[in-house]
Parts: structure tokens; C-alpha cells; sequence
């Protein structure tokens, strides 16, 4: 489908792969795993060789090869969600062109401020959509266990600061952005295993149930634990009890947490001054927009950050411990998932939201206004070259 960059506003999903590198096992096992897959990072694709002399090209919005860091794949994959890019230097490409046109060379003495109010003004919609700016979004990581979802998304990186993951690195861009007088951040954290609801941050809450208002189709989730987050450190260990949580409920049902997908919701409430209030430059000067200012409205607006549970076909004997109903469980919800991506490209007018309750849950989150960005996770390992083509498939059919 169409590679136009001017969509990732309308509602096209944006989908980048990420290579896992090869462990200690693969590292012995296939010496020429290499060959299996090429990674063309500054094309933006990926070959997979379907043999001797024969290898399948995919283009991806980013490529992200096993050196990539966890800065830069947040940088790519989440950050144009939480919070868009303003300066002139790294503003999506969608703005800058009309702005440049408008301004002749005038861009060259313009501060950055000046630049986001103009772009602002031209166009609000490309310049203010991001979850900051009181839109929903969602980052979603899809592939075989074992692939890195986790590693991606819910790394705490205690040791070690650079190995945090897209779910701290969000919280942190929120959390500094926000104003603790004004403004309020809570988070909900659950697992969804086989159509039910499990609250990370109470086990013994049994009773989360998905609502849509008729009027807007937002989507709430009365009954889950709400905890206000202030600091980035209550962040980190909010998570790990939900972390510790997931694994206990695990235990308890003899599951694993590749079986169920674990979603976090970042809510964001904001309270805006005026229309443009927030463009208000670090010395307050507001001149160009001082004219708008209006009085304060409430901005409400969401965050969901999805480990989804792994897509391998799951052998249906259940002799690899999976039982036919998780197996069920898993390709339903997945493949509405897919569903759900796939009308989103194409721009159908039938979304088949109400398949699954994942997809139930990311009705107001995805498509539409929202942002919303897939990460595809694969391993480097040939043997698993069948679960890594139907993984970069699934990417590409988003696309
Ligand atoms: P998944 O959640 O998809 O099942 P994990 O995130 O648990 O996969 O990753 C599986 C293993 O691979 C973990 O030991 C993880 O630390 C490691 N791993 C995954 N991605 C990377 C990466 N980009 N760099 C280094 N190690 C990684
Ligand atoms: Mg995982």
C-alpha cells in the first residue's frame, strides 16, 4: 500500500521490525545463521532468503538491526506517539514542507518556537497529535516468544539506565512533560488470558469489564486499579508488582506469559489554558499566540502499551504444553488484531472490532485520530525462518 508519509496522521499504523541477536544456543547451533536473514537498516529493509538463490525484500517504516539500541528504538517506534517532535531539525517530514514553502528562506532565522506555532497553525492536525497533545495512541510489540516483546517493551534496566524499555521510557518523556499542579498521570496494568481480564496491580480484583460510550466510543475500563503515578521511581516499582503479579497468577492457572497478552494503560489527564497554550516558549513569551488564549479545558487521553502474547502457531496436540483452548484463545484475538490492522490499511469502512476484547480495548486507541505503532520482533535463527516469515507478513499487512 501506499508509502506516504502524510498518513501516519490519518490513522496508518507505523510498523517497524526489530532483529534480535543471536543467544549463547543459536550463536553455537547455526554459525551461519547470517545468511538466513539481511538487514538493510538505511533502505528500510529486510531480506529473507527463501533458499539458495532466492531471498524475499520487505520494506518497514524503520529496521531496526540487533545493534540497535533501546534509545533508538523507543526514539522510532514510540516516541512520534507519546510525544511528537517539534524543532525545526527532527518535526515529521509532513509539516516542515509547508512550512519551508510558506516562509521562503526566512526558516533560517526562525527559533524553534516560532516554527512549531507556524506549523501549528497551518496544519493542527499534523503538528499536534501525539498522546501529549491529548490524542490516544498505542505501541504494540507482535512475534514469536523469545523474540524480545519484553526485552522491547517492559525492560526495567535497573543496572543499567540504557537497557530500559519503551514502557519507562514513555513514562519518563510523560512525566517530564506534564505539570504536577495541573496536570494528572495514572496507569492501569492488566493481562488478558483467554477472553478474561486479570488486574497486575490487584489479583484479587476479579472484576474489570470493558464499557464503550455510545456517544464518543471511548472506551473505559471499569473496576481496574488506578494508581496515580508523580515520580518516575513509583513507576518502576508499580511495574514490578505487576510483573510479579503476572507471574504468580501464571503459576496459579499453569500458564506461561507468552500465553496472554499484558497491557498497559497510561492515562492522561491535562488541563490546558488556552488553545495553544501549550507552545508556551520556557520564557512564557506567548505573543504570536496570546490573542487565542482561552479558558481552561480538560484534555483526556491514553497511552496503551501492548505485549502481546507470542504468535507462534501453537502445535494444536498440546504436546508442547499449550492447551487447545489457550491456543484458540490466542489465534482469535491475534487474528482479530490483524483484522482490525489490515482495514485500518486499506482504509475499509469495516473495522471488526468486537471479535476480541483486545481489539474491544483498543477501539478508541487505534486508528481514527489515534497514533499507532506496531513493533515485529524476530530471531536471527534459520530454524525458526517459518514463524519469522508469518511474523514480517503480519507486519507488512499493516502496512
Ligand atoms: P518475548 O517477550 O518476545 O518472549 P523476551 O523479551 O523475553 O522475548 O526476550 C527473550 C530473551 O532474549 C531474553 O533473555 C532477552 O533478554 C533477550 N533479548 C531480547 N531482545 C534482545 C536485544 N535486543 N538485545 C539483547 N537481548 C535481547
Ligand atoms: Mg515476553
Amino acid at each position: 500500500s501506499s508509502r506516504d508519509d502524510s498518513s501516519t496522521v490519518s490513522g496508518r499504523v507505523r510498523v517497524a521490525v526489530r532483529l534480535r541477536p543471536p543467544n549463547a544456543e543459536e550463536m553455537e547451533a547455526d554459525a551461519d545463521f547470517a545468511d538466513c536473514l539481511e538487514l538493510q537498516p538505511e533502505l528500510k529493509r529486510l531480506k529473507l532468503r527463501k533458499n539458495n538463490w532466492d531471498s524475499d525484500t520487505y520494506e518497514f517504516d524503520e529496521v531496526l538491526t540487533e545493534f540497535a539500541s533501546q534509545k533508538r528504538v523507543y526514539e522510532v517506534v514510540a516516541k512520534p506517539v507519546v510525544e511528537m517532535h517539534l524543532s525545526p531539525f527532527n518535526a515529521d517530514r509532513i509539516s516542515l514542507p509547508v512550512c519551508f514553502s510558506w516562509l521562503g528562506n526566512w526558516e533560517v532565522v526562525l527559533n524553534e518556537h516560532l516554527t512549531v506555532c507556524l506549523m501549528t497553525f497551518l496544519d493542527p492536525a499534523t503538528a499536534k497529535c501525539s498522546v501529549l497533545d491529548g490524542y490516544n495512541g498505542t505501541v504494540m510489540a507482535y512475534g514469536q516468544t523469545g523474540t524480545g516483546k519484553t526485552y522491547t517493551l517492559g525492560r526495567l534496566g535497573e543496572e543499567d539506565t540504557s537497557a530500559r524499555g519503551i514502557m519507562l521510557r514513555a513514562m519518563e518523556d510523560i512525566l517530564a512533560q506534564v505539570s504536577r499542579e495541573n496536570d494528572l498521570v495514572s496507569v492501569s496494568y492488566f493481562q488478558l488470558y483467554m477472553e478474561t481480564i486479570q488486574d497486575l496491580l490487584d489479583p484479587a480484583n476479579d472484576s474489570i469489564s470493558i464499557v464503550e460510550d455510545p456517544k464518543n466510543g471511548d472506551v473505559s475500563l471499569p473496576g481496574a486499579t488506578l494508581v496515580e503515578i508523580r515520580d518516575h521511581k513509583s513507576f518502576v516499582e508499580l511495574l514490578k508488582l505487576g510483573e510479579s503479579h503476572r507471574f504468580a497468577a501464571n503459576t496459579k492457572l499453569n500458564t506461561e506469559s507468552s500465553r496472554s497478552h499484558a497491557i498497559l494503560m497510561v492515562h492522561i489527564k491535562r488541563s490546558v489554558k488556552g488553545r495553544n497554550s501549550s507552545l508556551t516558549s520556557e520564557n512564557g513569551n506567548m505573543s504570536l499566540m496570546g490573542k487565542t488564549l482561552k479558558p481552561p479545558v480538560v484534555r483526556k487521553s491514553k497511552l496503551v502499551l501492548v505485549d502481546l502474547a507470542g504468535s507462534e502457531r501453537i502445535n494444536k496436540s498440546g504436546s508442547e504444553g499449550h492447551t487447545l483452548e489457550e491456543a484458540k484463545s490466542i489465534n482469535l484475538s491475534l487474528s482479530a488484531l490483524g483484522k482490525c490492522i489490515n482495514a485500518l490499511a486499506e482504509n475499509s469502512a469495516h473495522v471488526p472490532i468486537r471479535d476480541s476484547k483486545l481489539t474491544r480495548l483498543l477501539r478508541d486507541s487505534f486508528g481514527g485520530t489515534a497514533r499507532t505503532s506496531l513493533i515485529i520482533t524476530i530471531g536471527p535463527s534459520p530454524r525458526h525462518r517459518g514463524e519469522t516469515s508469518s511474523t514480517i507478513t503480519f507486519g507488512q499487512r499493516a502496512m
